[in-house]
């Protein structure tokens, strides 16, 4: 029985939902939503599938509690009823025209290949990418690509795009981040068009998922995700993922992950030193700007987490010189990034000072970094200051490796290259790189 108090209550309930959520949040997952039956002990919601149910007991079971009747156990008092599905029609195979034209806004024409700078950190995972643009379907499959912020993954998925596009006019490719997908499919499931959108999926030749990290923890959408990707592997169509995470680290079912482990998993690792630089003359020289290799390197040495960060500096330099009219010197960059540097800006970091620093914070000899010992204690510092070096200062691998007690330069290599890919996983090395770095950072007697 439906009492008019009872109407009144969800009523309420909408207004209060209204007023603390999102409006695409209230259209998506409240406004679907009926009220059946309601007595004194319990209240019987239509939702139009069991995703809208989940959603509304995982995120709004405290607000629910508020207003509708609970149980002895003090949970709402709730039972839900799925809304009888609409008959099936036939359906045409294309993307809503909102969501296709919404796709072309965002696929960023600056994100291509050519636009794309290599270097030892990146090259492999670029000529992947490039391998499944020009073959799609028939190199990696599916191809996932995993990194940090900030480090190319949405870059590298957008030139693929752009390349099938340009080569493989036939195919039908179609890119979308996790976040749109689960939008689609809620925004498809209300409006029982499901079929509609499945059909979409199933026929596209090439599908490019952006930032599977957010299908964590929501397990139904990861179903939807996992049929679609088997149905187009089946048929050798082309996926490319990227994620922040490699797949094994994903809190993702089994099955999607053997799904995403099937063909090939690499990742895009932060810059050394020479990309870097590279990269801000490349981004310099496209915004018309001329910037010397010294300087290039004054600025790489001190930002070095992630190329967004370093986009990030080259847009604000850019802007200051033009509006200042003045040459960009080591000077105007001290004084117009200030805080995007580091402390040190204007004393270069020789090895010495990261022997010192990393004996500090590991607390072994600078001398048993320079020597021979192969104990785990003091070959793992010695690696870590290998890797710092190479990232921190100017000058040749030989040189850099004479140093450190004249090892091989191949033993720098092989060391910055370790670190670098324990990095990706390994959170306490990066709090200890942290502190290491903020030791460097600090002037020291
Ligand atoms: P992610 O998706 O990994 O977080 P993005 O692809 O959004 O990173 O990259 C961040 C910014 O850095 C973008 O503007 C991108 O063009 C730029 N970028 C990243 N890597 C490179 C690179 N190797 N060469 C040129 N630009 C790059
Ligand atoms: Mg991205």
């Amino acid at each position: 029985m439906l009492t008019r108090n009872c109407q009144e209550t969800w009523s309420q309930f909408l207004e209060y939902i209204e007023e603390h959520a999102s409006a695409t949040e209230v259209e998506n997952w409240f406004k679907p939503v009926k009220v059946l039956e309601a007595t004194e002990q319990q209240l019987t919601l239509e939702v139009p599938n069991i995703f809208v149910q989940e959603y509304l007991l995982n995120n709004y079971k405290k607000e629910l509690a508020l207003f509708v009747p609970l149980q002895a156990d003090g949970e709402p008092a709730l039972r839900f009823a799925i809304a009888p599905t609409a008959a099936r029609k036939a359906a045409p195979v294309s993307a809503p025209p909102e969501v296709a034209e919404e796709q072309q806004i965002r696929l960023n024409g600056a994100y291509t290949f050519d636009n794309f700078i290599e270097g030892p950190s990146n090259q492999f995972v670029k000529s992947a990418a490039m391998g499944v643009a020009n073959k799609p379907g028939k190199s990696y499959n599916p191809l996932f690509i995993h990194g940090g912020v900030g480090l190319g993954k949405t870059h590298l998925l957008h030139a693929i795009v752009h390349n099938i596009k340009k080569q493989h006019k036939k195919l039908r490719c179609h890119w979308i981040t996790t976040e749109g997908f689960i939008n689609e499919l809620v925004h498809h499931l209300r409006t029982k068009s499901i079929d509609r959108m499945k059909h979409f999926y199933r026929s596209l030749d090439v599908l490019l998922v952006d930032d599977i990290q957010f299908l964590q923890n929501r397990l139904n959408f990861e179903e939807e995700i996992c049929n679609t990707f088997e149905a187009l592997l089946q048929q050798s169509r082309q996926i490319v993922i990227t994620s922040d995470k490699a797949p094994g680290q994903l809190k993702l079912s089994e099955r999607m992950v053997a799904r995403m482990e099937w063909g090939l998993v690499t990742n895009v690792c932060v810059p050394d030193l020479e990309t870097r630089v590279a990269i801000l003359q490349h981004k310099a020289e496209q915004r018309g700007v001329a910037l010397s290799q010294k300087v290039a390197f004054f600025i790489a040495e001190q930002i070095f987490h992630n190329v967004r960060q370093l986009e990030g500096a080259i847009n604000r330099l850019c802007a200051y010189c033009r509006f200042l009219s003045q040459e960009i010197t080591e000077e105007f960059v001290s004084n117009t990034l200030g805080e995007l540097l580091l402390p040190t800006a204007h004393k270069a970091i020789s090895v010495e000072d990261i022997l010192s620093s990393v004996a500090t914070v590991f607390d072994v000899r600078v001398s048993d970094l320079r020597g021979s010992t192969r104990t785990k204690e003091i070959a793992f510092p010695r690696q870590v200051a290998m890797y710092l070096a190479k990232e921190l200062v100017k000058g040749s691998l030989s040189k850099l490796s004479a140093s450190f007690g004249g090892k091989a330069h191949s033993t720098l290599l092989h060391a910055w290259n370790k670190i670098v890919l324990q990095l990706e996983k390994d959170e306490p090395l990066r709090r200890q790189l942290q502190m290491v770095r903020r030791h460097l950072a600090t002037p020291h007697q």
